[in-house]
């Protein structure tokens, strides 16, 4: 479903990812982790056109992100993406955050929108919260919106940048615990996360990234068994 193959990209003359090649399968899900700076968020943000490349290719579902037919609005919309800052619109509705692009980008009736939403939000645990604003929300409360909202767009992957790193210990289960639900009902997804809990639950593969390279990639089995570089092993030292 997402194919990268040897994309290299420069911020003027610094490297920020370099020679990357890795693929998410169907219904797989692949955890990229690696220390602060390795160009991570970079790399997911390629997948969907939010972050143009020099070298390689990105392809979606077929579709090659970084050619100039590529319609790229049409590409994201049915790419879902969870950022670690929520992003939801406040002077919206939680309702209407659900709806806006349903509508706007979709072409979707209000109705029909209204009904996809709602029954996402009722996925997420939070349908009795339709009418508030975000800022009336938790930090956890306002991730699973997102989630419901990307995937109110019927999405055929769903990429996550750190979703519960700006969130309180406490409220970082119940997102999880949303993704977890994703990823058993056979949902795409690329997670840039540093919670091996979760990906020793659900996790098919983990890339390991460090200084803008992929230095490993390997079944999750294999990873926590025995990451193959020094450097994945002082990670997850640190982190575990
Ligand atoms: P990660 O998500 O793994 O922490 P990022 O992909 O955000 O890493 O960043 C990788 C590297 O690229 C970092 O060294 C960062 O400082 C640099 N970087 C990110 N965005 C920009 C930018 N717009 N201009 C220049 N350098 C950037
Ligand atoms: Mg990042």
């Amino acid at each position: 479903m997402i194919e990268i193959q040897n994309v290299s990209k420069w911020y003027g003359g610094f490297q920020v990812l370099r020679d990357c090649t890795t693929q998410v399968a169907r219904g797989d899900v692949v955890v990229v982790c690696g220390p602060s700076g390795s160009g991570k968020s970079t790399l997911i943000k390629t997948v969907n056109g939010l972050e143009p490349y020099q070298k390689g290719r990105v392809r979606v579902d077929g579709v090659e992100v970084g050619a100039r037919t590529t319609d790229l609005a049409r590409l994201r919309a049915r790419i879902g993406m969870v950022f670690q800052n929520f992003e939801l619109f406040p002077h919206l509705s939680v309702r209407e955050n659900l709806t806006l692009a349903q509508i706007k980008v979709l072409g979707r009736g209000k109705d029909e929108a209204i009904k996809r939403g709602l029954a996402y939000l009722d996925r997420v645990g939070l349908l009795a919260h339709q009418d508030k604003y975000p800022a009336q929300l938790s930090g956890g409360q306002q991730q699973r919106v997102a989630i419901a909202r990307a995937l109110s767009m019927d999405p055929v992957a769903m990429l996550f940048d750190e979703p519960t790193s700006a969130l309180d210990p406490e409220m970082i289960g119940e997102v999880l615990e949303v993704m977890v639900g994703l990823a058993q009902d056979g949902m795409t997804m690329m997670v840039v996360t540093h919670e091996m809990g979760f990906a020793r639950k659900v996790a098919d593969r983990i890339v390991f990234m460090d200084e803008g390279r992929i230095v490993e990639d390997s079944f999750k089995e294999d990873f926590f068994a025995a990451p193959r570089s020094a450097r994945a092993r002082e990670f997850l030292a640190r982190i575990i």
